[in-house]
């Protein structure tokens, strides 16, 4: 086997090492569960609000209208915002991921997003016992998102000794080209129907991943073995 300890395997977070709408349920819950409490109201109905609004209206402005106007839905977005989630690691991200640590391949994290929001979601998730915290590269926090060429190049100059790097991610809008352009391996995971963002999207070339899997689960051989390498 190569020596896999020059070897970089970076991940978006968002829809590729869990689901992002498990996210979006968790904040809705959070929401109606601290409101109703605040409020005197039964937790039934405003979880029921949320995760069955009526057709058309967004979970909050549903929850303002059941309310009736007690609570803003500016304070409901600050609220869902700072929520830490209830997330589980898929057990698929955490099969993967155990072999690439066992094997010595150097872990990162290139996500977009807010400061409190992103790092609540690794928390969450356990992702530190994975990711060195100087390998978790949130957009807030170094000024650039992946529509950038700067979060490739600052996870570069962070491993230097590193001689291949791959990228592992779900949106060809943003996850792909500029980690390409650098020479990284690239992957998409595909979309499994519960993605938040729509993986078909008409764009040049550059855009789209060196490659497609299914699960996470083919990811570990692909790196053991190179990108070429065929796999029964
Ligand atoms: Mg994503």
């Amino acid at each position: 086997m190569r020596d896999l300890s020059r070897v970089l395997v970076a991940f978006d977070l968002d829809d590729t090492l869990y689901k992002e709408c498990d996210y979006v349920e968790s904040g809705y819950l959070y929401v109606a569960r601290k409101l109703a409490r605040q409020l005197h109201v039964p937790v039934e109905a405003t979880v029921e609000v949320v995760l069955a609004p009526e057709a058309g209206k967004h979970p909050f402005d549903a929850l303002h209208d059941y309310l009736d106007g007690a609570v803003s839905v500016e304070r409901m977005v600050g609220i869902y915002r700072e929520h830490m989630p209830y997330l589980v690691l898929p057990a698929e991200s955490r099969r993967c991921l155990d072999m690439l640590l066992a094997a010595g391949v150097r872990l990162a994290l290139i996500t977009d997003g807010r400061h409190v929001g992103q790092w609540n979601k690794i928390r969450a998730l356990g992702l530190e016992r994975y990711f060195k915290k100087e390998y978790i590269s949130v957009s807030a926090d170094v000024g650039y998102d992946k529509n950038h060429i700067e979060p490739w190049l600052r996870m570069e100059s962070l491993t230097p000794d590193c001689d291949e790097r791959w990228y592992v991610g779900d949106n060809p809008r943003k996850d792909f080209r500029y980690p390409r352009h650098l020479g990284w391996h690239t992957v998409m995971l595909a979309d499994d129907g519960r993605n938040i963002k729509t993986q078909h999207v008409d764009l040049p070339d550059e855009f789209y991943a060196e490659m497609t899997i299914k699960s996470l689960d083919s990811l570990p051989d692909k790196i053991f073995f190179g990108p070429d390498a065929t796999i029964s």
